[in-house]
């Protein structure tokens, strides 16, 4: 007979980095993976073996356990190198032990390869550490969902009598019993509880109160399974530590490398691009406007980048005085062997007090809807202002978009960095007839704006803002941003 083997692989919570190094290998070398249907797909790349989902979503066949069982038998029979693998760890309550015994009976090798267990990984990725020094020095994980008719049913008296932190999986569907059962045994009512739904998921949510009011909550907020229950003080802690979560409206070329900042100043992007650019064709006047310009401003990296694909705009440019507003747009021009000057404040004032004396004609090349704001003010001054729009600003339909306004209460920021940014999300949750849960998270969240006007955009749109930075950047908004939370 040939002999394969079975490794039961623990999978971590749910982001594919927090699998260990020996599961990634092992995945790799299977000849068959039996796998879960709530793993993320991304911990699948790089399985060049055959591919079983047992986990299919109800209705369609779910595999029992007894015929999985079976199925890891057969595969292990035919000589295959067979991964099992699990979320969170293979024998925290995941039956790992029943597979392996199930295994060993029929003289099946079996390997175990230990996961991040959601049970500590879950709280810990929403600021909660399980135990934490002078606060809890033990805790304890239960199963919230026990089988009708058990033998030995779980004691939830002895349960709630146990100090320390409380951790209960699979509890969403009995929440409301097992916390009554907590509170029958002793528990106060006014003991912190936190719900985390999906631990390191992108779409992870934390919601936190007491043992009195967090089942009324969760039923508020329309937790699902997999959602883990926290119970003790160690929940307050989240206040400080857990990730703030910031949606990003920036158009999606931009994403990556916004979410990615974000990232580094400490929070937790969720990309939603709530605008797409669209470019317009470049004037056939293009050349002659720009030579009767005195000096040239980008407000954008991307008009640059649109703006030197048009011949001769390049050595025309060379000639001029060129503003760029914000170091994003100089790099973008210094790339092109431009040099520019910045004004001092990314805003008409500080445009207006650059220019003063030294050009009397200004030429913008920009988005279609760039701000009026600057030119008026400029205008004001008595520059002549001539307005070239190489794109345009629009909503942009984005799946990710309709996820944020479904779940807007599922960040704490919301960051806008344009003024189109601001009405593309509202008109979009308008479209979606969503606009009144949308204006009650703005309501309660936290408001940034990069500038001026945003910050009247937005004000104008009846949405309060909480946030300006001094320096109107994207990375200046994070900056300011941490000071406050
Ligand atoms: N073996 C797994 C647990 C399996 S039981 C482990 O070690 O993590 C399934 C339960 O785990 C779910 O009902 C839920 O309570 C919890 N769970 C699993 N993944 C989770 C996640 N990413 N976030 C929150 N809870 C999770």
């Amino acid at each position: 007979m040939a002999c394969g083997k079975v490794y039961l692989v623990g999978a971590g919570p749910g982001d594919p980095e927090l699998m260990t190094l020996k599961a990634k290998r092992l995945l790799s070398e299977a000849d068959v993976v039996l796998f879960d249907r709530l793993l993320d797909p991304r911990m699948l790349e790089g399985v060049k073996g055959e591919r079983i989902d047992v986990g299919k979503s109800a209705g369609s066949h779910k595999l029992s356990q007894e015929g999985i069982n079976r199925l890891l038998i057969e595969k292990a029979l035919k000589g295959n190198m067979v991964v099992r693998l699990k979320g969170g760890d293979p024998y925290l309550f995941g039956r790992g032990g029943e597979e392996a015994l199930a295994l060993r009976e029929r003289g099946i090798a079996v390997e175990v390869v230990p996961g991040v267990t959601s049970a500590v990984a879950a709280p810990e990725l929403a600021g909660i550490p399980v135990t934490h020094r002078g606060i809890a020095s033990a805790f304890t994980v239960v199963t919230g969902h026990e089988e009708p008719g058990k033998d030995s049913p779980l004691d939830w008296g002895a349960v709630a009598r146990l100090g320390g932190t409380l951790v209960v999986l699979m509890g969403v569907s009995r929440l409301e019993k097992n916390v009554g059962q907590l509170i029958a045994g002793g528990r106060s009512p006014e003991t912190p509880a936190a719900i985390v739904e999906k631990g390191g998921w992108a779409d992870q949510r934390l919601v936190t109160g007491t043992l009195g009011d967090i089942a009324e909550k969760a039923s508020r907020a329309k937790i699902e399974s997999p959602a883990i229950l926290v119970v003790g003080d160690v929940v307050r802690l989240s206040e400080q530590l857990a990730r703030k979560r910031i949606a990003i409206l920036r158009p999606e070329a931009q994403q990556e490398e916004s979410a990615a900042l974000a990232e580094a100043y400490g929070f937790l992007p969720v990309q939603s691009p709530a605008i797409a650019l669209v470019e317009r064709p470049l004037p056939s006047d293009l050349m002659h406007r720009i030579m009767a310009a005195e000096c040239v401003a980008f407000t954008s990296a991307n008009g640059v980048k649109m703006a030197m694909k048009a011949e001769g705009v390049r050595l025309g440019l060379e000639k001029k005085m060129i503003v760029a507003i914000g170091p994003k747009t100089e790099a973008a021009l210094a790339g092109c062997g431009l040099r520019s000057e910045k004004p001092e404040e990314y805003s008409s004032e500080g445009l207006e007090s650059m220019l003063n004396g030294k050009c009397k004609r200004i030429l913008f090349l920009r988005s279609a809807q760039g701000s009026q704001y600057l030119s008026e003010g400029l205008r004001h001054g008595g520059i002549e202002v001539d307005d070239i729009p190489l794109y345009e600003v629009v909503l942009s339909r984005n799946a990710l978009l309709d996820d944020l306004i479904r779940h807007p209460e599922a960040v704490d920021i919301f960051a806008f960095t344009s003024s189109s940014t601001a009405r593309s999300l509202l008109e979009r949750a308008r479209e979606l007839g969503l606009e009144d849960s949308l204006r009650n998270a703005l309501a309660g969240a936290t408001v940034a704006v990069i500038g001026r006007p945003t910050a009247a955009e937005l004000e104008r749109l009846g949405v309060r803002v909480d946030i300006m930075p001094e320096t109107f950047t994207f990375e200046a908004m994070l900056r300011a941003l941490r000071r406050v939370s």
